[in-house]
């Protein structure tokens, strides 16, 4: 989760730089940010080992993620449109992959912070397909189900910490 959250946080950074008329990369990146401290609070609360210790912007350790990272810019650079489609393909994977993580881990502490980050992930989530939507583009899951998708875009923003 160190990882994904990071990269999240590195793509939309990448995104912002490129496509300065969309204050939602920027903003968004900012959020992911916090989640990736998040994590790392946790990972060194429990003597864990830091993932992207001693990288930088855009470095990771496990090969897989740096390949998404490589393909996830690629593809944000052909266009805004790419670059919103990407953001929404990557709150997706999070919110699938903080999900599966939810159902093995019983530690409160761990649970708390999940659950912080996953409200996140389906609020970054309605608003890149807001901004899509507006643009007149369309998004089509690949993560979740289309159910799922549809109760998270047509719900309302959720608050809290
Ligand atoms: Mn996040
Ligand atoms: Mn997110």
């Amino acid at each position: 989760m160190r990882e994904e959250e990071q990269l999240a946080h590195d793509v939309y950074a990448a995104s912002a730089l490129l496509w300065t008329q969309q204050a939602i990369f920027a903003n968004i990146a900012d959020s992911e940010a916090t989640h990736s401290a998040a994590v790392l609070t946790l990972l060194n609360r429990y003597s864990l080992p830091d993932p992207l210790a001693g990288l930088s912007t855009g470095q990771f350790a496990t090969q897989s993620v740096q390949d998404l990272y490589d393909s996830l810019t690629a593809t944000s650079a052909q266009s805004v449109i790419a670059a919103l489609q990407v953001g929404a393909q990557i709150e997706e994977m999070d919110i699938r992959d903080i999900t599966a993580q939810e159902a093995v881990v019983d530690n409160a502490d761990i649970l708390m912070v999940y659950d912080h980050l996953l409200r996140g992930s389906r609020n970054h989530l309605r608003a890149f397909y807001k901004v899509l939507t507006k643009l007149g583009a369309s998004y089509t899951p690949q993560y979740i189900t289309q159910a799922e998708f549809d109760a998270i875009v047509t719900s309302d923003l959720e608050t809290g910490p």
